[in-house]
């Protein structure tokens, strides 16, 4: 009896996570997929095709499943061998450790861990929709947005854009899925390989970004300042009372800190008077269009929305100064910065975590007013025995002499059999102590 009980209690510990905090991500969403080949990494998957029809069960490593459409349905082949056509297709992992690997045509082979969905879309292209836990989600955004070497730049990166998405589940509801995986959502270009940025965002569990009222903010993120954010409604309509221009001097001397770009004198002059209407000849306005400066950020030239310049131009950012070059008749732009400048400075956000700044404090610096709110059910003991698992797997590859590693062998596949092997002991250390006792339930 108490033996069953252990078993059930095991076999609970590694099925799929049956609670509602999944999320649906269409993946290679910037792209016309004409077919689909999947491998398997670790773990292994069932296939599942129309109504839950199971066409294969435990599909893993050495096997290899291919898709394409076929008069408009999908064609399915496991292997060499056909299964025939159907409208929809689900790999459905067996395993919270499992990773399948993404090879569509034309595209840079991608790895994802959770389930599956694969459809036709209206123009005969395949649809790929990745059904995963919303936490490994969010591991997967941090590593594909931010750059560093320092758990607390994910673990900011990790709160702003879990913030983000639970603000955003709705955004793609009526295609059928939350998110899509590229910038239009958020980044989310392959599953978490690094297991320093996995700590980062293990770290920042239940944690978000709200206002003075409890409610999720806003958390709009760019690579570089320049060295002054911008006001909300600067860039887009909305005056945010947390999205405030603030001095940056932290996004200074970083890799997007400054930018320079060369046009044409007579594009320049020529945008100004076609597509604004502005007399170029008359000499305030040359003068102003020729010479414009900004020591801090301004928002219009001349009434024209930088925001606009910047677009039809295609400049890194609006925080810049012109200057002319009589020799080649050429504007030269001075830029500082990259991206709208609203809300955090990735690369400011990298020199603070650097210089030492908390990561509570960094937040505040580029939300102003924002609070961070801890999820009551989140557990921090979890949250560190897990934390302190992924240092360990770190620690072992420093210690490791060469950097070869088998495709298999990396920190996901590790951390399970590891806290198998920590399963099983303490089970077997539990049956010890109980053993005496047993007879108690023999009956
Ligand atoms: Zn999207």
């Amino acid at each position: 009896m108490k033996r069953l009980l252990l078993i059930l209690l095991l076999l609970l510990a590694v099925a799929p996570a049956a609670h509602a905090d999944r999320v649906r991500v269409r993946l290679f969403s910037g792209n016309k997929i004409n077919s689909l080949n999947v491998s398997f990494d670790l773990g292994t998957y069932n296939l599942f095709a129309d109504g839950d029809q199971l066409l294969e069960a435990m599909v893993g490593e050495g096997r290899s499943v291919h898709i394409r459409p076929d008069d408009g349905r999908l064609h399915v082949s496991v292997n060499e061998d056909d299964y025939g056509t159907y409208t929809t297709l689900h790999l459905m992992a067996t395993d919270t450790a499992c990773i399948l690997c993404l090879n569509p045509e034309g595209c840079k082979q991608r790895t994802y861990e959770g389930n599956l969905e694969v459809s036709l879309l209206k123009n005969g292209t395949l649809q790929l929709v990745n059904d995963v836990e919303f936490e490994t989600y969010i591991a997967g955004v941090v590593q594909s947005e931010i750059y560093g070497t320092q758990s607390d730049i994910f673990r900011i990166q990790a709160i702003i854009s879990r913030t983000w998405a639970l603000r955003n589940m709705k955004k793609h509801a009526a295609e059928g899925y939350n998110f899509c995986d590229y910038v239009h959502c958020q980044a989310y270009q392959n599953r978490c390989i690094r297991p320093d940025i996995m700590i980062g965002a293990i770290q920042s569990t239940g944690e978000t970004l709200v206002d003075a009222d409890g409610h999720l903010i806003e958390t709009p993120f760019h690579s570089n300042s320049g060295g002054q954010t911008a006001n909300s409604e600067d860039v887009w309509k909305a005056a945010l009372p947390y999205l405030r221009s603030v001095q940056d001097t932290f996004s200074f001397r970083m890799r997007q800190s400054d930018w320079v770009k060369t046009i044409s004198l007579d594009r320049w002059l020529s945008y100004f008077r076609k597509t604004h209407k502005i007399n170029v000849d008359d000499s305030a306005n040359r003068s102003e269009l020729l010479h414009f400066t900004q020591e801090s950020r301004k928002v219009r030239l001349l009434g024209v929305p930088l925001t606009r310049i910047r677009s039809d131009f295609q400049l890194k950012s609006t925080f810049f100064s012109v200057s002319v070059d009589s020799v080649t008749r050429s504007v030269v732009l001075h830029g500082h910065g990259f991206g709208h400048g609203v809300g955090l400075s990735q690369e400011g956000t990298i020199r603070m975590v650097g210089l030492g700044y908390s990561y509570d404090s960094i937040l505040r610096h580029y939300y102003t007013g924002a609070v961070i709110h801890l999820d009551p059910t989140a557990n921090p003991a979890y949250v560190e025995n897990y934390a302190a698992q992924l240092a360990r797997i770190i620690e072992e590859d420093k210690n490791k002499k060469t950097q070869v590693r088998s495709k298999k062998d990396d920190w996901l596949g590790r951390l399970f059999r590891l806290r198998d092997r920590e399963e099983r002991e303490e089970v077997y250390i539990e049956e010890e102590q109980n053993n005496e006792q047993d007879w108690q339930y023999e009956w």
